[in-house]
């Protein structure tokens, strides 16, 4: 009676356990880091599939199937693509899918918050490559409204952190430090109403002073890539006559190499809309192409204002008859067209 009982127990027991680890295997809580415990995020269950890969076999399924011969053709002659992209690794933000782009468009760098730091050797190797070896046109920051990196930037670290928090803290501390110094009237009143709060939270993804740090981020990115050395090799192999061995390789046939452009844009999660911030970079003396996407007046402005005093390589003023789509619709016509075809 007395092992019948115990079998029993255990039978309880080890059901329990079944039963908690099947719940934690579909539908896992994700702590957002910074974030209070309301605002917990549930994991999206996969739909109407017995696997959580489903989605991603299905997936590529369609898209090997959409274009082999585009596969081949990138297989053989190798990539060579008009943009580098440095964005958010937010799951919302995929470059690929908010451009619709094809295989060999972006050469892409995503972390968190999308930061570029010239002590990063991941970013800043993707930088060099980009520029000197495939050639890129333009190299595109995108930071976007709600990021959850620029978020946790705002309110104070947490009292204690364990190692995967304490490493999340740590990256986003560039960012930290623009909210903090930043004389933005926007995020100036943030500030203040965040140190006014005994516990403050995260603001709301429409919240200004959130959105302006937002951008304040994209403009520092953009500002340490035009003052990064890969770039002002660049520029000054430009200006001496593309004489260098970057230039060289890019122009192929020993002709001229060619002006890359740094651009700052923000994406709307909220509706998809890409905007540029009108703070584009492009090496002295040469017309900046015009970013075919709306501008935000007032963080232009402002850049426009800083630019004269913090910007390394003073940028010519944007000839408005010379859009980006001109320009490219003949230039990347030798990088195989894969531009895509809105930028027609
Ligand atoms: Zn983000």
């Amino acid at each position: 009676m007395v092992a019948f009982k115990l079998f029993l127990a255990l039978a309880a027991v080890t059901s329990a356990f079944a039963h908690d680890h099947s719940e934690r295997h579909h539908s896992r809580d994700l702590r957002i880091v910074g974030r209070k415990t309301s605002s917990i995020w549930r994991r999206q269950e996969v739909p109407g599939s017995g696997s959580e890969f489903q989605v991603l076999v299905d997936g590529n399924k369609a898209f090997k199937e959409a274009d082999p011969a585009l596969l081949k053709k990138l297989t053989d002659e190798g990539q060579e693509p008009p943009f580098m992209f440095l964005g958010c690794s937010d799951s919302r933000v995929s470059e690929g899918t908010v451009f619709r782009t094809q295989p060999g468009t972006l050469f892409t760098q995503r972390n968190i918050a999308n930061q570029y730091n010239p002590t990063d050797p991941n970013a800043q190797s993707v930088l060099a490559y980009a520029v000197a070896e495939l050639g890129v046109k333009h190299i595109i920051l995108m930071g976007h409204y709600g990021c959850g990196g620029v978020a946790a930037s705002i309110i104070p670290p947490p009292a204690s952190v364990d190692a995967a928090n304490g490493a999340v803290q740590a990256w986003i501390q560039p960012i930290r430090e623009i909210f903090q110094s930043s004389s933005r009237p926007e995020i100036v009143t943030l500030r203040e109403e965040i140190k006014a709060e005994a516990n403050p939270e995260e603001p709301d993804v429409t919240n200004p002073g959130f959105r302006a740090l937002v951008e304040e981020n994209v403009k520092a990115g953009v500002g340490r890539i035009a003052a990064d050395s890969v770039i002002a090799n660049h520029f000054a192999a430009i200006a001496a006559g593309n004489s260098t061995t970057g230039a060289e390789r890019r122009s192929g046939e020993g002709g001229p190499a060619e002006p890359v452009f740094i651009h700052g844009w923000v994406y709307d999660i909220a509706n998809g809309e890409v905007r540029d911030l009108g703070i584009s970079v492009g090496p002295p003396g040469v017309a900046i192409p015009q970013v075919p996407f709306a501008r935000i007046a007032a963080a232009a402005d402002k850049a426009a204002a800083s630019r004269s005093t913090s910007a390394p390589a003073p940028a010519a003023t944007a000839t408005p008859s010379e859009s980006v789509a001109v320009r490219c619709a003949e230039q990347c016509k030798t990088k195989r067209n894969f531009l895509p075809r809105n930028m027609y």
